[in-house]
């Protein structure tokens, strides 16, 4: 049996329309019945979660969710789960995470701007894992860039082929609507305002202004044809064009996902992948939220399941612990309201409420035999010193680091040598978040100091060879909070040097737990 799960995650830069386009899918999947709900649910979740009240002054949702909805094709029910990545410029490990739970993703680009700077980035962590990507050019209600020149921007800059689906009649003023190269239909726009009302007629040129046969011709003999297996493997992305305001392409595009987005992927483990045919329930934690309650300590992990059918009350033993727990309250996360789920299906995410004893990169499973690995730690780019105010407080400074970095809000780096912690995050951002936390939660008053290190490196080779190179770096070593090895490095050109220098040490950028 093939499934019925697609799970999949919209990458962009801030200011492309993922919200819009979110909101979109949603009300084609009949999960919200009125536009602008996204919005004003995140306005109601940051009411309840004042505790963070950086929320509130940036205006911005630091928590990433997960939205599920369903749609019927040919008698078929399709599950989609869309799982929000946060969307600010400054992005964290938490985006980074989520896209490890994905089976591909969706990339929405403007169609002004072109690829842009967290598009590239959030593309390179899909790439790394070769996760398949629908490319949709949002915006073509407005005055854009040529789409010749954003099909070829894609191309050029992603190393992708592109392979157009749709293609726009006209833009700006001008814009009369879309035609889709499968089905030969233009959906179109009506009068002044330019809206759709779900309006769709066979192509008929004599209906177009201008000289658009010829350029569609050209857009359909120009790119390769859409080819199935080169998608999944990652090395084609479809080109949808669409407008997220209007509501254009939104539902080819979610054909697009039933049709063709993979059902959920196999998930490395060590030398072996597990499928979802696998015969037990197991599944990985790709993040870890402390609860909205400042008075409760209860966290909610996400747990992508791999395989199995899950059932509400089973137990799964999770890698970190050794010991079973039984899942009696686990959380789907729908559009409009948690539910207690009593099944779910590989694809699915479940929240798991607990007091700390999952940690980001636990595998879960029935026999405690399967470790997932590839969900890597990612190395900090910026570094600070946190000094404590209040010199009494050191066990409880401690403990909020340990939490905070289980939880993937920050990493903790403890040097070899010296007092003060030393914490890494990938965006500004995060550090807002440990300070207002450290306060709000730990009642520990801490400010953040320059750090003289830039980034960090994982250091893997014989005992020997690390022994050796303890003796002459102390100044520059610390442990994470597993204990393991880091090289702390002052620049990009401190990591390359070392690393000629100690040819038998392996420097990582990143480290799998
Ligand atoms: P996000 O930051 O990527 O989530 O972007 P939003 O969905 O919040 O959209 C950013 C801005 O672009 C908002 O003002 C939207 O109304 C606008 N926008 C989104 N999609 C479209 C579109 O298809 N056409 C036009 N003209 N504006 C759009």
């Amino acid at each position: 049996m093939t499934s019925n799960r697609r799970t999949f995650a919209i990458i962009s830069h801030p200011d492309a329309g993922k919200t819009t386009l979110t909101e979109k899918l949603l009300l084609q999947g009949g999960a919200i019945h009125q536009a602008g709900l996204v919005k004003a649910r995140g306005a109601a979740r940051r009411a309840r979660s004042d505790w963070m009240k950086i929320e509130q002054q940036r205006g911005i949702s630091v928590t990433s969710s997960v939205m599920t909805f369903e749609k019927e094709y040919d008698g078929e029910t399709i599950t989609f789960n869309l799982l929000d990545t946060p969307g600010h410029e400054d992005f964290s490990e938490d985006t980074y995470r989520t896209l490890t739970a994905v089976d591909s993703a969706i990339m929405v680009i403007d169609a002004a701007k072109g690829i842009e700077p967290q598009t590239r980035k959030l593309f390179e962590v899909c790439r790394l894992r070769s996760v398949p990507i629908i490319t949709f050019v949002n915006k073509v209600d407005r005055e854009g860039r040529d789409p010749f020149e954003t099909m070829d921007e894609v191309a050029d800059m992603l190393a992708l082929d592109v392979s157009p689906q749709m293609w726009p009649i006209g833009m700006g003023g001008l814009f009369e609507g879309l035609l889709d190269f499968r089905t030969q239909e233009v959906a179109r726009v009506e009068g002044g305002s330019n809206e759709y009302l779900g309006m769709r007629d066979p192509l008929d040129q004599a209906a177009i202004s201008g000289n658009f046969e010829e350029e569609y011709q050209l857009a359909q003999a120009g790119y390769p044809e859409f080819d199935l297996e080169a998608y999944r493997n990652g090395d084609l992305t479809p080109v949808y064009f669409g407008s997220a305001l209007k509501n254009l392409g939104v539902e080819e595009l979610i054909d697009a996902i039933a049709r063709i987005a993979p059902p959920p992927r196999p998930q490395p483990a060590g030398e072996e992948k597990i499928g979802p045919e696998h015969d037990e329930v197991s599944g990985f934690i790709f993040k870890v939220q402390a609860n909205m309650d400042p008075n409760h300590r209860d966290r909610i992990a996400f747990m992508r399941q791999v395989s199995g059918t899950f059932k509400r009350g089973m137990k799964l033993t999770p890698s970190g612990l050794g010991k079973p727990i039984a899942v009696h309250s686990p959380i789907l996360f729908f559009a409009q309201d948690r539910e207690i789920a009593d099944t779910a299906e590989p694809g699915d995410i479940i929240g798991i409420p607990n007091h700390g004893t999952l940690r980001v990169g636990d595998t879960l499973s029935e026999k405690n035999e399967i470790r997932f690995t590839g969900l890597p730690n990612f190395a900090p780019e910026i570094l600070r010193r946190v000094q404590l105010k209040d010199p009494t407080k050191t066990k409880q400074l401690r403990k909020a680091l340990d939490d905070l970095s289980e939880e993937g809000v920050i990493q903790v780096f403890y040097p070899e040598i010296g007092g003060s912690s030393i914490v890494g995050v990938v965006g500004q951002l995060q550090l807002d978040v440990l300070i207002s936390r450290l306060g709000a939660e730990y009642k520990v008053d801490a400010a953040l100091e320059a750090s003289p290190f830039a980034t960090a490196r994982w250091l893997k080779g014989t005992d020997a060879a690390l022994r050796d190179f303890e003796k002459f770096n102390q100044g520059n070593l610390a442990r994470d909070r597993d204990g393991d090895l880091v090289f702390m490095a002052k620049s990009a050109w401190d990591v390359g040097y070392q690393e000629e220098k100690n040819p038998d040490l392996a420097f990582s950028a990143t480290k799998e737990r």
